[in-house]
């Protein structure tokens, strides 16, 4: 349910509310917009006679949420989620923003100087996995905590924030002084186990969409780690397996303006593990930031050719700069920053 409280209700009016729905064995998260209070009470309100809460002090209107998804609707966060980071960067704010890196941390030389690139570009994250998903068990699985490591130096001296993949439970805690934000790979998007774990902790999270998910899949897997406390949460669209072969996936940009519309968290594009191919990876980023996309996540190399992983779909230094040229005249033209 939801309890959205009048602009003027007080601090005393707003417990009381709270108090109420707890006492009617609700779980009660609460957001302030810039306008009024809103309550989501999750749990079971099925039985409930939602008239009790509407007479009390304070309320203005109370609802029933029809979506399976319950704090991940746009009904308890109207105005949309803006997930804070340091530097001052705000992923769902008026700018749009650029995660761009390696798909896999290599060396200290090649990373130093994708993030001296990706800075002086207009990047504000550095990208890199440390612990690699890979379809072989004999590929290049990435170098765990030392990579992570890395990046932490590296973008530091850079000024970027960085992120990064975790698989699994017991990398959490490792993971935390490492990265900005924790990314939840397209194989994982289900690992529920992971997802509840990961809402227990603030940190940001980027979960990206299940290579077979449906969105009302993916808002109910961000929902495992919003119902923690976490509201951090950033959706990413990279692409979802189709009849198609002329790309490595389909690059669902449809599902762009339609997470905004259902959901209150910022969306992702990422338009390299959308398509698979260099060649294409500019041409869905510009569609990804026209569609609405809060930020851009791209693989970008010093080296594409040679890159340890994901190579075929990694730009070159010098079309991420024409890349993020393009971008700006993008964000500009659908109201945005970049
Ligand atoms: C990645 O970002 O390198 C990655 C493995 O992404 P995905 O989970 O989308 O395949
Ligand atoms: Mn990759």
């Amino acid at each position: 349910m939801i309890v959205a409280m009048q602009e003027n209700a007080t601090d005393e009016q707003i417990d009381g509310v709270i108090g109420a729905m707890e006492e009617a064995g609700v779980h009660v998260h609460r957001t302030t917009g810039t306008i009024q209070t809103i309550l989501a009470g999750v749990g079971p309100t099925a039985g409930l006679d939602l008239a009790q809460f509407e007479v009390l002090p304070g309320v203005e209107h109370v609802h029933r949420i029809s979506s399976p998804y319950k704090l991940a609707g746009r009904a308890w966060r109207p105005e949309g989620t803006v997930v804070e980071f340091a530097n001052g960067v705000r992923i769902g704010g008026d700018q749009v923003h650029v995660m761009a890196g390696p798909c896999s941390v290599e060396s200290r030389e090649l990373l130093e100087e994708t993030a001296r690139r990706v800075k002086a570009a207009g990047g504000s994250f550095l990208r890199g996995g440390a612990f690699k998903p890979r379809s072989s068990p004999y590929a290049f699985q990435g170098l765990g905590i030392p990579g992570l490591q890395l990046m932490r130096q590296v973008a530091d001296a850079h000024g970027l924030l960085t992120i990064s993949e975790v698989m699994e439970i017991a990398q959490i805690e490792p993971m935390l002084p490492y990265v900005d934000c924790f990314q939840v790979g397209a194989r994982n998007m289900q690992n529920f186990n992971l997802l509840r774990e990961l809402g227990q902790t603030r940190k940001p999270v980027l979960l990206k969409r299940g290579m077979a998910a449906t969105l009302e899949e993916l808002l109910l897997s961000s929902e495992y780690i919003l119902s923690g406390g976490n509201y951090n949460v950033i959706l990413c669209e990279r692409g979802i397996r189709t009849y198609e072969t002329a790309t490595r996936n389909t690059m669902d940009i449809a599902a762009i303006p339609v997470l905004k519309k259902l959901s209150h968290l910022p969306v992702v594009g990422d338009p390299s593990h959308g398509t698979g191919r260099r060649d294409m990876v500019a041409p869905m980023a510009k569609a990804a930031v026209a569609a609405g996309a809060d930020a851009i996540l791209v693989e970008v190399h010093p080296n594409a050719d040679k890159a340890a992983s994901d190579a075929a779909q990694t730009l070159y230094l010098e079309q991420f700069e024409k890349l993020m040229a393009e971008l700006k005249v993008i964000a500009a033209a659908v109201g945005r920053t970049l």
